[in-house]
């Protein structure tokens, strides 16, 4: 199959709709987080990688806002005064309406926008979106933002604008992703460092939308704050969930009931996993990563319980077939798993994912792989 790529794709779009052509274009990754899941929330770390899956963001001057994505092909026209659109261009104007807070927007724009990567699957399509979008409307302004505003201003469209709750990881890994790099971000005291990821990372979708679940999400959030207020009557100091030093989890478990005792045994374990799978990449052992993977899916499932049945069962075959390891990735509830497998295992895993997959479900999972890529750049306007 011949695919055309999403620069290609928007820019194609934004002449058929617009009948002229856009004067600059930026791009920006989807992510997986390799370790490190709901870790975010309670001030510990993520290990994310960018996707070679972009969204790009084209854009030309316009007196008003009018937005055009390839999803549905459908133009839609916005002012950034006013309620914020409930569909997909509150996104955007989001973003616009940042920019005009800091001084930095065009005084009106059309835009198109064409993505690979997965929308609603756990691979944060919507931040590739605000990243890239941020990117491209303050260059249409003459300006270009440095990268931690944008990361401010894709960060704060989404959650003060559109008001989606969540941290800050999806938007700093689209923008400072690097080329067979993982991203170790601690999400308590903002620091970035880079860890080595030289191998191919296979994403397996469980075609299960998380999105129909975000309320689990909210308690889960509210069982780490609980949890948090319980244990700083015996820790006053600490600040969150994730500093607490594992040798003091069991005292913490013994002062909870459940099913906060399992929540905080989650968040613990896997800051700990965290630790230690940065301490394998610097070694590049994949294997080891692996087996680490296996162990946070296990405490998703077990403790967090934000898995679910199709993502076990990927995980599980996944293993028996040979694959170092897998663990689901992103919120929960649905979305994708990511896998790492050897080489000379790779078909026997995916045809053997593929088929127990189908016995149980009836239908195909779709899988693909990336290396992980670089962040946030400017697109060339070729055609
Ligand atoms: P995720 O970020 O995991 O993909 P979210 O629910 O956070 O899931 O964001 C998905 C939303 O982002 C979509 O419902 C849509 O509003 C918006 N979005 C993302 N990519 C695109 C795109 N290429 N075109 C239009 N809307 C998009
Ligand atoms: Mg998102």
């Amino acid at each position: 199959m011949i695919r055309i790529s999403p620069a290609r794709q928007a820019v194609r779009l934004y002449h058929e709709v617009f009948a002229s052509d856009p004067v600059v274009a930026v791009s920006a990754p989807g992510r997986v987080n390799l370790i490190g899941e709901h870790t975010d929330y309670n001030g510990g770390p993520v290990l994310p990688v960018a996707l070679q899956r972009r969204t790009i963001v084209v854009a030309g001057p316009a007196d008003g806002w009018e937005f055009v994505s390839s999803v549905d092909g459908v133009v839609r026209r916005a002012g950034l005064a006013g309620a914020m659109p409930r569909e997909w261009t509150g996104y955007l104007v989001g973003v616009a309406r940042e920019l005009e807070r800091i001084g930095r927007a065009p005084a009106g724009a059309r835009v198109a926008v064409a993505s690979s990567v997965p929308i609603g699957a756990g691979l944060s399509s919507s931040a590739a979106l605000t990243v890239a979008g941020a990117g491209s409307l303050a260059r249409l302004a003459g300006r270009r933002l440095d990268p931690a505003t944008l990361v401010d201003v894709a960060s704060r469209a989404e959650h003060e604008q559109v008001g989606v709750r969540g941290g800050r990881m999806d938007q700093t890994i689209a923008v400072y992703g690097r080329r067979d790099t993982a991203l170790l971000f601690e999400t308590g005291s903002g620091t970035l460092r880079r860890v080595p990821m030289p191998g191919r990372i296979w994403i397996i979708e469980t075609g299960v939308s998380h999105k129909l679940t975000g309320g689990e999400l909210n308690e889960r959030r509210r069982e780490c704050e609980a949890a948090l207020g319980r244990l700083r009557e015996r820790w006053p100091s600490l600040n969150f969930l994730a500093d607490l030093p594992a040798g003091d989890l069991a005292a913490a478990e013994a002062l909870l009931p459940e099913p906060l005792r399992r929540r905080v045994r989650h968040v613990v374990t896997e800051t700990a996993r965290v630790r230690l799978a940065v301490e394998v990449l610097e070694r590049r052992d994949l294997a080891a990563l692996g087996a680490i993977l296996v162990e946070g899916h296990e405490s998703l499932r077990r403790d967090y319980e934000s898995s679910c049945a199709e993502a076990d069962l990927i995980v599980e075959s996944a293993v028996a077939h040979g694959a170092w390891g897998a663990r689901l990735t992103g919120a929960g509830w649905g979305g994708a798993v990511l896998m790492l497998a050897p080489d000379d295992r790779l078909r026997d895993v995916l045809r053997g994912v593929a088929a127990d997959f189908a016995a149980r479900f009836g239908r195909k999972p779709v899988s693909w792989s990336t290396r992980a890529a670089g962040g946030v750049r400017r697109e060339a306007l070729g055609s």
